[in-house]
């Protein structure tokens, strides 16, 4: 997808602070922080959201759990983190590349906006 932001930043077009890189998975630094650790992991593939991975690339979802596993070990997030995957409109989600948040260093509020 030429015109997907994520895409870009896949391809190396747009900059981003990468974290994490394997063959279908990256993660990076969000742009916009909204925690002191956030990142964003999405696979490199461009898939819309959830109901996507789960149709399209099923095993994708462990190397995806697997990369955030291993991201919040390397930013020491012991205390907790959350993982927030926004889906569709209602769900608050502005690129529509599969992605998920690790959102972590701070407690986080409940229940979300
Ligand atoms: P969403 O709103 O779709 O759940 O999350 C999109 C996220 O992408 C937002 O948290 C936003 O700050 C981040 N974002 C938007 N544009 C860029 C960019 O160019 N680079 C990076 N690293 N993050 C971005
Ligand atoms: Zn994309």
């Amino acid at each position: 997808m030429s015109d997907c932001l994520f895409c870009n930043i896949v391809k190396g077009h747009i900059p981003a602070k990468r974290l994490f890189e394997s063959e279908s998975v990256l993660a990076f630094l969000d742009i916009d922080p909204k925690a002191p650790s956030h990142v964003l992991v999405i696979p490199k593939v461009h898939l819309a959201n959830v109901i996507e991975l789960s149709k399209y690339a099923p095993s994708l979802s462990f190397e995806l759990m697997d990369a955030i596993g291993s991201i919040a070990s390397t930013l020491n997030l012991t205390s907790g983190f959350r993982i927030v995957s926004n889906t569709g409109d209602d769900g608050g989600q502005t690129v529509h590349h599969l992605h998920f948040h690790i959102l972590g260093g701070r407690p986080m509020g409940w229940p979300p906006g």
